[in-house]
C-alpha cells in the first residue's frame, strides 16, 4: 500500500553545511584588502559550527567592509550610515535564536555612529561586532575618518590628518556595561579566526577592533606591525583568545592578562609601542537587554491579549 512504510516525520533531515553554503556573491573589494580575511574567517566559523544559514544574520552600515552581507549567503541587512548597531539590536529584540554579525567601519562606527556604539554596548545584547579599522574613508575615496593617523595626508586634509587618531579600544572600554572586547590584525588568520570565534560564543556584545590593511589608500600604515614581531604584545590567559603554537611561535613577546581585569585592560589599550593582541577585557556576568525584550517572545496571541488587558487595567480610573 503506497505511503504505509514511509516516514511522515516532519523533522527536516540532518543537514551538514560546507563553506559554499555561506558563499554569497563575489567579493569586489580591492586585491590585497583585508576583508577578504575577515569574510573567510567568519565563513570558516559558521562552517565549523554548524550555524544554519537561515539562522545567521549579517548586518552593516556604509563603507568598503559594510559590502559584507552580500558575500554571505545569509539573511543580511545593508542599512545606513552608521546605523548597523541599532538595526542588529533591532533583530535580536525579536529573533534571539539568530546569530547577529556585526560588520562596520571605523567612519561608519566611530563617527556618524558614534552615538549607536555607546549604547550598543550598554544594551549588550547578544551581537558579535566587527570594527574593520583601515585608519580611513576607503568608499568615499580617501577621506580622513576619525581612526586616521595623525599627519597623514588624505583627500580632505592634503597637508595631513590635523587631530590625533581616535583609540577604539579604549574607548569602548570606558563604555558602561561593556562587557567582551578583544583585539586583531587581518593578516594573522589563526588570531583572527580565534578572536571571532570567543567573541562568537561571549553571550552579550562582543566588539572585536580588527586592524583591516587598506592598500588602495592606507597602504603601508600596518607595515612595522607585520614586519616587526617585537611590536606585538600577544595576551595569554586560560580564559583569553586560545593561541595556536604557530601565533605563539611567532610572537616572542607575551603577556599573561586576566581578561576580568578592567585597569589593566585600559593600560593595555593606551600602549603605543606594542600592539595588545588577544582578549582584553571579558565579564560575562554582564545583565543584557535581551533579558527585557525577551519577554512575550512565544506567547500565544490569547495570552498577548490577556496581559495587555491587564496591564491596561491598571489605569482604570
Ligand atoms: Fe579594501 Fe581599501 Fe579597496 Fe576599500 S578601498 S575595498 S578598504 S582596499
Amino acid at each position: 500500500m503506497i505511503g504505509v512504510e514511509s516516514d511522515w516525520s516532519s523533522e527536516p533531515p540532518p543537514r551538514y553545511f560546507t563553506l559554499e553554503d555561506y558563499e554569497g556573491g563575489e567579493a569586489r573589494w580591492c586585491p590585497g584588502c583585508g576583508d577578504l580575511a575577515v569574510l573567510t574567517a567568519v565563513k570558516r566559523i559558521c562552517r565549523d559550527e554548524q550555524l544554519p544559514p537561515e539562522k545567521v544574520v549579517c548586518v552593516s552600515g556604509i563603507g568598503c567592509s559594510s559590502r559584507f552581507p552580500h558575500y554571505m549567503k545569509t539573511y543580511g541587512f545593508h542599512g545606513l550610515h552608521g546605523r548597523a548597531l541599532p538595526v542588529a539590536c533591532g533583530v535580536r529584540s525579536r529573533r534571539p535564536d539568530l546569530h547577529v554579525w556585526v560588520a562596520t567601519g571605523d567612519g561608519d562606527c566611530c563617527s556618524i555612529g558614534a552615538a549607536h556604539w555607546i549604547h550598543a554596548v550598554r544594551y549588550n545584547m547578544n551581537l558579535t561586532v566587527m570594527l574593520f579599522n583601515n585608519e580611513i574613508y576607503g568608499l568615499t575615496k580617501k577621506q580622513t575618518s576619525p581612526t586616521t593617523p595623525q599627519g597623514f595626508a588624505t583627500n580632505t586634509h592634503p597637508l595631513g590628518a590635523v587631530l590625533p587618531p581616535l583609540k577604539p579600544v579604549s574607548a569602548t572600554l570606558g563604555f558602561t556595561n561593556v562587557s567582551f572586547v578583544a583585539q586583531t590584525v587581518d593578516w594573522n588568520i589563526a588570531h583572527l579566526y580565534a578572536t571571532l570565534k570567543k567573541a562568537h560564543e561571549h553571550k552579550g556584545l562582543s566588539f572585536v577592533h580588527i586592524l583591516q590593511r587598506c592598500p588602495t589608500f592606507t597602504p603601508g600604515v600596518f607595515d612595522d606591525l607585520q614586519s616587526d614581531p617585537e611590536r606585538i604584545l600577544l595576551l595569554e590567559h586560560e580564559n583569553g583568545i586560545p593561541i595556536d603554537p604557530a601565533v605563539a611561535r611567532l610572537y616572542p613577546k607575551k603577556l599573561v592578562h586576566d581578561p576580568l581585569d578592567s585597569n589593566m585592560a585600559r593600560i593595555l589599550a593606551d600602549r603605543v609601542e606594542e600592539l595588545p593582541l588577544g582578549l582584553l577585557y571579558c565579564d560575562p556576568d554582564r545583565p543584557g537587554y535581551e533579558e527585557f525584550t525577551g519577554r512575550g517572545i512565544g506567547m500565544g496571541v490569547g495570552e498577548k491579549l490577556e496581559f495587555l488587558n491587564r496591564e491596561l487595567d491598571r489605569f482604570t480610573i
